[in-house]
């Protein structure tokens, strides 16, 4: 049987993190994955470029079950910390400011920059990540952990969950951690989709069909929160930030109120045109302002044809309130699929948030997506597996 201090399964953003924290406290070190291939979320992550922190993490970024929770981490091990290595890297980043959103920071060349980076720093100290290790029978046992790998048994002190949450299963996303977490009794907050598109009925998708691929700046509101930005028509539903943003906050039956155009005073706008171009038809004068398809459909979707001058102010209002007040009903997301992360997962009542330790589990560490933190669109998520990943580092 192989002996050795730590564990860590999962060989993604945070599971690399933790073993490099480890290690340099002279602790041995396994680094396991059951995948082909190392990292292959931040591979695929920020469009290729991995948008890897973002200048404003912090608490009020995160969902949690328990929102205090990230604070610890999130203060040890800040934002700063990881550009730190990024720069000592010499690994050219940009920050991603519009009017929307700022403080979002990605590789101004590639994501497997980020990859390498990591590999690079964890080969100095001399630990190479075991690719394709399927890990199973995982028992406690003197003091410590014992498991199987293939044939192989292990035996370690400390055991760190590192496997991510169910997003995007064909890259090797499972359950796994949640499982385990429950094998040794720790509580789950029900996992979902995240950060994902959300999708509607048949009817709803056969009315918006000629819009599918048109986006537009919004603003959405469920829940008590609101995000301003791009919204994007699909043939499934609808997607692009605004929508990945709001998915994280709806839940099933929930209303999304969307205002079309959060700039504008429409209806002062339509009076004016009325006033000033009466001959002018309704849609014309609504293509001024929103996308002539957009335009098009809103003004039959409210029954208004014809000119201006024909147009009461009651009907006008109703059209204000359709662009401005669309109200719509998801019927579910495009689920695990597509979506950038897991909402929910082992409760942070059951950890330390200082070690990231079971508080009932002596030696056994959840870090990363698997824990119920998560992030905003915006390289959030990221920050939280640096952080929690550097964390327990410093302990097991
Ligand atoms: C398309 C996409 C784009 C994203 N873009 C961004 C972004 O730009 N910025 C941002 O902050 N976040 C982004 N995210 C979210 C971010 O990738 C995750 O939050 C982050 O990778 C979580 O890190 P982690 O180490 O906890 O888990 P992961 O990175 O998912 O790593 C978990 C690892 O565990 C392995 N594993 C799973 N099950 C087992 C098992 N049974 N045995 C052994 N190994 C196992 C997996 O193969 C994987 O390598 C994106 C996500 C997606 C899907």
């Amino acid at each position: 049987m192989k002996q050795i201090d730590v564990a860590i399964i999962g060989a993604g953003a945070a599971g690399m993190m933790c073993a490099m924290e480890a290690r340099k406290r002279g602790r041995s070190v396994i680094l396991l994955d059951h995948a082909a291939k190392i990292g292959e979320k931040i591979r695929i992550s920020g469009g290729g470029r991995c948008n890897f922190t973002n200048i404003d993490a912090g608490a009020q970024r995160y969902l949690s079950t328990n929102p205090h929770f990230c604070k610890s981490a999130l203060k040890r091990y800040t934002q700063h910390d990881f550009i730190h290595m990024v720069e000592r890297h010499k690994i050219d980043w940009f920050e991603k400011a519009d009017e929307h959103a700022s403080g979002a920071l990605f590789c101004e060349k590639s994501a497997t920059q980020i990859i390498d980076m990591l590999l690079s720093e964890l080969f100095d100290l001399d630990v190479h990540p075991q690719l394709e290790s399927t890990v199973s029978d995982i028992r406690q046992a003197d003091g410590g952990f014992v498991f199987k790998v293939g044939s192989d048994h292990i035996q370690c002190a400390s055991l760190v969950i590192a496997t991510g949450g169910k997003s995007i299963p064909k890259i090797g996303a499972t359950g796994f951690g949640f499982k385990i977490a429950e094998q040794f009794g720790l509580n789950i907050i029900e996992p979902r989709p995240a950060l994902v598109p959300l999708t509607f009925d048949e009817t709803f998708r056969a009315e918006l069909k000629l819009l599918s691929g048109t986006s537009l700046d919004v603003i959405v509101s469920c829940n008590g929160q609101s995000f301003k930005d791009a919204m994007l028509f699909t043939h499934r539903g609808l997607s692009g930030p605004a929508i990945l943003q709001i998915s994280s906050f709806w839940r099933e039956g929930d209303v999304l109120a969307i205002n079309m155009l959060p700039d504008t005073d429409l209806f002062e706008a339509l009076r004016s045109a009325r006033q000033n171009s009466p001959k002018a038809a309704i849609h014309n004068v609504l293509s001024g302002h929103l996308q002539k398809k957009i335009a098009a459909h809103f003004c039959a979707k409210a029954g208004l044809e014809g000119n201006m001058a024909d147009l009461s102010d009651k009907r006008l209002r109703a059209l204000t309130d359709l662009i401005t007040n669309w109200q719509i009903k998801p019927t579910g997301s495009e689920g695990y699929r597509t979506a950038e992360v897991t909402l929910g997962g082992v409760d942070t009542n059951a950890l330390s948030s200082k070690t990231m330790q079971a508080n009932k589990v002596k030696g056994l560490y959840f870090i990363g997506e698997v824990v119920d933190v998560t992030g905003w669109l915006g390289g959030y998520n990221f920050q939280w597996a640096w952080s929690s990943g550097w964390c327990a580092g410093q302990f097991v």
